[in-house]
């Protein structure tokens, strides 16, 4: 007599064997995903050590997203693409409103940190690093069975080819091409296979600007705290630093671009407020510069900005001064390198993924994170966005 064939429960199915490449939060993110959903994972990384630029980016104070409504936070995406010459498309889109930064916290908090929200809206790890939450997320990866070959770089055709034939899944997440001592490989090896990766460039970096050593003795290293940068990118407030090359800091990631750009250096006053401010009697006789230094409240970097770049006829007229200091000319040149950039716009185009992020002409393979030509501002925006992309392509290079 025929019996039927009992349907097998999911748990008796074969599990999906699912190959991350790269151990960033993006890998980690596609390699947790695909676990969850029941998939034999194994993580490949070039290095020998494990979420390198996740700890070079906790350095400073792990900065793991952005508080802002979600309409808002995905405009970070849409504006940044329209000024520069990355990509925003509805599947970053869509990762980040699948995935965003409260299921981000969420999941940081379950890996037993506390996170939380700073004066400029961004959420931060309470111990302000991140190896503490690297080791937890990959002990945790470990303990669910995950398996993490490190040093073992997947950069020529046939390693590829080989890691097609043993999973039937892969998940790229090989990050973008900034503070790197050489450029990535993988682009050559996607090129080989006929996918085309959009030429690197850097991203939220510094920029150049001329400099005398006398400034440079002064002010090297020193903030301009609390300023608006003005260029035809926009305008951001924040604060900048002098470096030896130029100018670094937020608002620069934001705005930079090269050409003419304008400082407002005491941006929390009217044009009205600031000169009645100068214009108060003192009972010293000072000259114009003494007295900005005196009643303008400006850090020594930025009093050393204004003394070195400003015309001794203007410097000597309080007006004249005050208005220059109100908006203060700055011409802005190249972009600093890849190497000393933050992140980099480029990568795979967005025409080669599918809605899942699978490659068109490479089935079963999957990109996540920063290697995609998309790009962000600082302030929790790119690592939010390299963990959903890693959180979509996990969950389809699993299902
Ligand atoms: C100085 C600095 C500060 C930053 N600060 C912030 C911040 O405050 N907030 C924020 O949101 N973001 C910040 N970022 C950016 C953030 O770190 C990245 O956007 C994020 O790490 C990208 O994640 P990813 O997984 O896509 O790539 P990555 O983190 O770059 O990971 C890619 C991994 O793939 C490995 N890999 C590459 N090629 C291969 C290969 N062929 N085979 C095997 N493995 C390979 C790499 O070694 C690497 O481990 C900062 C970055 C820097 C450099």
């Amino acid at each position: 007599m025929h019996r039927a064939v009992p349907f097998p429960r999911w748990s008796t199915l074969p599990s999906k064997r699912v190959a991350v490449v790269g151990s960033g939060p993006a890998g980690l993110m596609a390699a947790s995903v695909a676990r969850t959903n029941g998939a034999s994972v194994t993580v490949f990384e070039r290095r020998a050590g494990l979420g390198r630029k996740l700890l070079i980016a906790g350095s400073s104070g792990l900065n793991i997203s952005h508080d802002a409504p979600i309409e808002e936070f995905l405009d970070h995406y849409r504006t940044r693409s329209a000024s520069r010459s990355s990509a925003c498309d509805d599947r970053l889109i869509s990762a980040v409103r699948e995935f965003p930064s409260h299921a981000w916290v969420e999941f940081v908090r379950g890996l037993g940190h506390e996170c939380f929200v700073g004066t400029s809206g961004r959420w931060f790890v309470r111990e302000m690093k991140a190896s503490g939450v690297l080791q937890s997320w990959t002990g945790k990866l470990k303990s669910d069975g995950v398996e993490f070959l490190a040093s073992h770089p997947i950069e020529s055709v046939p390693a590829l080819e080989e890691l097609r034939s043993r999973y039937d899944s892969v998940v790229l997440a090989l990050g973008g091409a900034s503070w790197e001592d050489s450029p990535p490989r993988w682009p050559s090896m996607l090129e080989e296979l006929g996918v085309l990766v959009g030429a690197f460039t850097p991203s939220n970096v510094g920029h150049e600007v001329a400099f005398p050593p006398e400034l440079l003795r002064e002010a090297e290293g020193k903030p301009i705290k609390n300023c608006t940068l003005t260029t035809p990118l926009g305008t951001k407030q924040g604060e900048l630093v002098v470096t030896r090359y130029g100018l670094e800091g937020t608002p620069m990631y934001f705005v930079g671009t090269p050409g003419e750009a304008t400082l407002a250096l005491k941006p929390e006053l009217s044009l009205d407020e600031w000169m009645a401010l100068l214009r108060r009697p003192t009972r010293e006789n000072l000259s114009p510069m003494r007295k900005l230094k005196k009643v303008g409240g400006l850090s020594d970097a930025a009093l050393a900005l204004i003394y070195h770049l400003t015309p001794a006829p203007v410097r000597d007229n309080l007006t004249s001064l005050g208005l220059r200091v109100h908006r203060f000319p700055i011409r802005l040149g190249s972009p600093r390198p890849l190497e000393e950039a933050i992140s980099s716009a480029g990568g795979v185009r967005w025409d080669e993924l599918d809605s899942r992020l699978m490659l068109r002409k490479l089935p079963g393979v999957y990109c996540a994170g920063e290697m995609i030509d998309w790009d962000a501002p600082t302030g929790g925006f790119l690592i939010q966005a390299s963990v959903a992309l890693g959180a979509k392509a996990g969950r389809h290079a699993s299902t």
